[in-house]
Formats: C-alpha cells, sequence, structure tokens
C-alpha cells in the first residue's frame, strides 16, 4: 500500500487547481503590465485571483502582494518591519524558539547586524503564552513574528491574544500562517494581523508561489528591485498561472475547511490512540490544540531517520522533523524548544496526513510503526542501555 503522510511538507495538486492553472497557461499568456488588449487580459484575470485570495482571509485586494513563496513572504514581512522600526530607532525583535527557518535564520542575520532578539520559549506543550508576548515588549520593539500553526508538532498558537496585545502595544505582528491557512480558519481582521505569510503548495496548490498579506498603511520594503509589479513592492512579471492555481486552491480549501476538518480529525485521533500504545512513546504538543492533520511522536531509543527509511519500504512517506532538517545531524530545534533532550528528539516521526488519506491507511500505518520501531529498539544499544536501567527512561511507558 503507497500512504502519503507528509501533507506539511508538500500536498498534491487538486485537480480544480491544475485544471485552473492549465486553462490559465493556455489562455492567458500576456503580460498584465503591457497596455494592449492582450496584456489587459492578463491583468484581469491576475487582479480577479488577488480578489479571491484576499475573500479567504477578509483582507481586500490591495493588501495581497504575490512571492515565491512562503519563505520569501517571511523574509519581507520581517525585513519591511525592520525598515519601518528602524526609522524611530527601535531595533528589538520578539519571536519564539520554534518557528520556521525562514524566520529564524532573518532574524540570526538580524543580530549579527546589530539587533536585539528576544526568542520566547514554547512551553512543554508547544504554545505560547501570550503574557510572554506581553512581558517581552519593550519600547524599542519593532515586530513580533509568532507562527499560526507549527509545521512540525501542529500545535495553534493563540494568534488573536498576541495580535490584541501587539494592537494595545502599537509593535507590528507578524504570522507566518504557512500551515494554518486552507487547514483552520483565519480571518486577518478578528486576529489583530498585521503581516501574515502563506504558501500554495501548503494547501494543494502549486509551489513556488504565495503572499504576503500586509495591513493597509503597512509600507513593504523591497527584496527584489525591478519593475513596477505589485505596486511597486516585488519587481518580476507575474507568474500568472501558479497565482491562478494558488487562488482555485485557496477558495476550494476554505469553502471544504470544515468538511475537511471532520473527516481528517477522527483519522488523525486514530493515529494518536494507536500510537500511544507502544511502549515509551510520547506525543509532542498538546494533544487537542493542533491543526487536524499533524502528528509528532517521539520513540524512545531509536533514531527518526532510520525509522523514515525503513517506512518508506513499506511504502509510507513520513517525516522525522522538517524536511529542511533533514540529511543533517542536529535533532530538530523545535523538539528541543519543547525541553525534549537530544538523544529522545533524534526519535521523532512526523505524519502528517489530509482529506485524501483514508482509514485503511491510517490502520497500515498503525500496523507498519509498532512492528518498525521494535525491530529498531532490538539492535539499538542505546535501547539495551534503556532496558538494563543503565539508562533512564524520559517518557513513562
Ligand atoms: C513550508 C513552510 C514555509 C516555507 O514555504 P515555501 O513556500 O516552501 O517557501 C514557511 N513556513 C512554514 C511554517 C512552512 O511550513
Amino acid at each position: 500500500m503507497l500512504v502519503y503522510a507528509d501533507h506539511a511538507a508538500t500536498t498534491e495538486m487538486s485537480e480544480t487547481a491544475i485544471a485552473a492553472m492549465t486553462d490559465a497557461m493556455r489562455r492567458v499568456w500576456g503580460n498584465p503590465s503591457s497596455l494592449h488588449s492582450v496584456g489587459q487580459e492578463a491583468k484581469v484575470v491576475l487582479e480577479n485571483a488577488r480578489e479571491e485570495i484576499a475573500k479567504a482571509l477578509r483582507a481586500t485586494a490591495k493588501e495581497i502582494t504575490f512571492t515565491s513563496g512562503g519563505s520569501e513572504a517571511d523574509n519581507q514581512a520581517i525585513l519591511s518591519a525592520v525598515k519601518l522600526g528602524a526609522a524611530k530607532n527601535k531595533k528589538h525583535i520578539i519571536s519564539t524558539k520554534f518557528e520556521h527557518h525562514a524566520v529564524l535564520h532573518v532574524l540570526e542575520k538580524l543580530a549579527k547586524e546589530g539587533y536585539e532578539i528576544t526568542l520566547l520559549d514554547v512551553h512543554e506543550n508547544g504554545i505560547v503564552d501570550p503574557e510572554d508576548v506581553r512581558n517581552a515588549i519593550r519600547p524599542d520593539t519593532a515586530l513580533v513574528t509568532v507562527m499560526y500553526a507549527n509545521n512540525e508538532i501542529g500545535t495553534i498558537q493563540p494568534i488573536r491574544e498576541i495580535g490584541a496585545i501587539c494592537r494595545e502595544r502599537g509593535v507590528l505582528f507578524h504570522t507566518d500562517a504557512v500551515q494554518a491557512i486552507g487547514h483552520i480558519p483565519v480571518d486577518v481582521v478578528k486576529d489583530n494581523i498585521d503581516l501574515l505569510s502563506l504558501s500554495a503548495h501548503k494547501f494543494h496548490g502549486p509551489k513556488g508561489v504565495g503572499v504576503l498579506f500586509a495591513r493597509r498603511g503597512i509600507r513593504l520594503a523591497t527584496l527584489i528591485e525591478g519593475g513596477a509589479q505589485e505596486r511597486g513592492k516585488r519587481a518580476g512579471t507575474e507568474n500568472i498561472p501558479s497565482i491562478v492555481g494558488m487562488a482555485a486552491a485557496i477558495k476550494e480549501a476554505v469553502a471544504n475547511l470544515d468538511a475537511n476538518a471532520a473527516k481528517v480529525v477522527p483519522l488523525r485521533d486514530k493515529l494518536i490512540t494507536g500510537l500511544r500504545k507502544i511502549p515509551y512513546s510520547h506525543l509532542n504538543g498538546d494533544r487537542d490544540r493542533r491543526v487536524p492533520g499533524i502528528v509528532n511522536f517521539c520513540f524512545e531509543g531509536i533514531e527518526g531517520e532510520s525509522l523514515l527509511l525503513l517506512l518508506d519500504m513499506r511504502g509510507i512517506s513520513s517525516s522525522s522533523g522538517s524536511a529542511c532538517t533533514s540529511g543533517s545531524l542536529d535533532p530538530s530545534h523545535v523538539l528541543l524548544s519543547l525541553g525534549i533532550p537530544h538523544e529522545v528528539a533524534h526519535g521523532s516521526l512526523r505524519l502528517s496526513i489530509d482529506e485524501t488519506n483514508t482509514e485503511e491507511q491510517i490502520d497500515y500505518i498503525l500496523e507498519a510503526v509498532p512492528q518498525v520501531v521494535d525491530y529498531l529498539r532490538k539492535m539499538s544499544p542505546v535501547w539495551e542501555d534503556l532496558e538494563s536501567g543503565k539508562r533512564n527512561h524520559f517518557f513513562a511507558k
């Protein structure tokens, strides 16, 4: 059986998105900046897509800037806030220890340039405490950036509360909502969001395209100089087929939000209940405050990479952390931020499912994972030490 359970890394394009894209590729090849009718036809299609995407977030079209994906949107959001802050001599940024690298690596670079960065703890349950944000805000704070839902463990952050605190204190608030959009309801007005990043390939749209939402009146800094596309904030001829595919995918995902969740949540819960039966296993992140499809477990005494490869041999696609950290020997910074020790964090498995998965597939996963964990433990010197009492278990049996 083939089971794709790595939807947090990327998703298959939906038929709706493919149809919208191929139609755009055939019909709408004009340059939207051209003044003739072929160009203006492309311009209409581009602006309709912008309207559609704005509607899905409860934003307005003017607040939507197209980017090459989530990473670019994160970079542009942070650097825009930094530029606005610098004009007022504000050089302090608040974020969390378990952000995506598209946020953390920008902050590391800014730290080297003299910015002061406060990275908040996320506590054992993988959730940021809004009061921690309130207490960290200083008169020179230029930006608070906290992700909407974590890509490795799936926990949902109290974005509305954090946004309200930022609004009250006059601090810009950005959220990386890449794992939230198309999976849980997001409303930029109610959620008090100033800047938001999203990426199409995480909700059955194409890769290489995303959006930066910036609330009216927030002046974006440019990362790419050139033509006057995107109101002068992002140069380069627009990727119309991908943008059209993204609009179709977001419309479909948002229209089916409740129906999809009703299908995915019971499958996820079955997965959690089944995997918890494995001795010395641990569900990472809050049991309930999580997106419908992401489950992340640690199994003591094994290596996540070996588990992933053996599951792949049985047709199951999973992840041992984020795609960006695989290939490196460091355990996931997300799991470390939850207070899980290095050697235990190495034994992690992320399964991310969605509405395209079936109950038979969940049963197949629940048959395979305990067998593979058992097999790996039998060969593991660490497990031997745990069993003989030379080493202490971290989790309960
Ligand atoms: C995937 C992801 C990104 C990066 O998006 P790309 O479009 O692949 O650049 C950023 N943040 C989070 C939380 C993600 O899951």
